[in-house]
């Protein structure tokens, strides 16, 4: 916890450096993760498949259950899931789930999408603007850390489970819903990344390194909505991927650009040259001018002082 001193002192520190030194030259890209970068929720592919669970029986099963009971429908999964693991045979621990996560399928392209945004960037801005990549998923923590492209992320924010003495899921400690998401968008905009730390100090906007008008959020349905919201409302962007064969994907897509929620959607096709590549550097673009911009006026100033 921080005292009113040390958060001063802290701030303090920051407005000095802020202005000597131009601190807002990243872009944020952040991502959701089940539907958005894999075809299918990550509990598929990992706990439901290692204890035999039929993945459509169990989200009818949690559908239901939030309708008869009016609960979260992200507390009702997670209590749902420690219900299963503690009638199964199978023990299932972090390192597991961690492990299992190697199964997740991701879309085409996926796996060196990143790279080659950050390649984009570099390129057009010869080292001057950097990308960082977040993943703010209401999914497991521990599946997310074992993911192939785990390294890619500056921050994995996810909802958590407690693990008991016997290393077993008993309990949720965090859990991530839709609206809870738009708080590590905020984390993200001031650069106070951990969850330990107090986010509603106020921070004048040319302190925090991410404004919102360098941050994209990919999302792939009304569950990013909050997100979206935040993001766009704030002067950011947002886009949205479907998947070609679900038609009620591609709808969703079509009712969030026609409301102006996000500015482009495209097919959750991440592979170079296709549409998604291309009009996320649009939006790359719009963002690299804008930091450029900004970085000059800095320089300008500087000479005034
Ligand atoms: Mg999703």
């Amino acid at each position: 916890m921080h005292d009113g001193t040390g958060m001063k002192k802290t701030s303090d520190k920051v407005s000095n450096r802020a202005r000597r030194r131009f601190l807002q030259g990243s872009i944020a890209l952040v991502y959701d993760f089940d539907g958005t970068l894999t075809p299918k929720p990550m509990q598929n592919y990992t706990v439901l498949a290692k204890l035999g669970i039929s993945a459509d029986e169990f989200w009818n099963e949690v559908n239901t259950e939030v309708a008869r009971t009016g609960g979260d429908h992200m507390l009702t999964y997670m209590r749902l899931i420690v219900d299963r693991l503690r009638s199964s045979d199978e023990h299932i621990t972090r390192d597991d789930l961690r492990r299992l996560a190697t199964d997740i399928e991701y879309f085409p392209g996926v796996e060196t999408w990143f790279e080659r945004v950050n390649r984009y960037v570099e390129l057009r801005t010869r080292g001057k603007v950097r990308v960082r990549h977040y993943l703010i998923s209401a999914g497991l923590r521990e599946i997310l850390e074992g993911v192939s492209i785990r390294h890619q992320f500056r921050r994995i924010y996810a909802s958590q489970y407690f693990f008991d003495k016997y290393d077993r899921a008993t309990f949720p400690t965090i859990v991530i819903n839709d609206t809870a998401k738009t708080q590590y968008l905020f984390r993200i905009n001031k650069g106070i990344e951990d969850p330990r730390e107090s986010i509603n100090d106020h921070m004048p906007e040319q302190q925090r390194p991410i404004p919102f008008g360098h941050m994209l959020y990919i999302g792939d349905g009304m569950t990013d909505v909050p997100c979206m919201t935040v993001a766009k409302k704030n002067g950011g962007f947002a886009v949205a991927v479907y998947q070609p064969k679900l038609t009620k994907s591609l709808t969703t897509c079509q009712e969030l650009a026609r409301a102006d929620r996000i500015d482009y959607f495209a097919p959750a096709d991440y592979r170079e040259g296709r549409t998604l590549e291309r009009r996320v550097q649009v939006i790359l673009d719009v963002m690299i001018a804008r930091i450029l911009f900004e970085r000059e006026r800095f320089a300008l100033r500087r000479e005034l002082d």
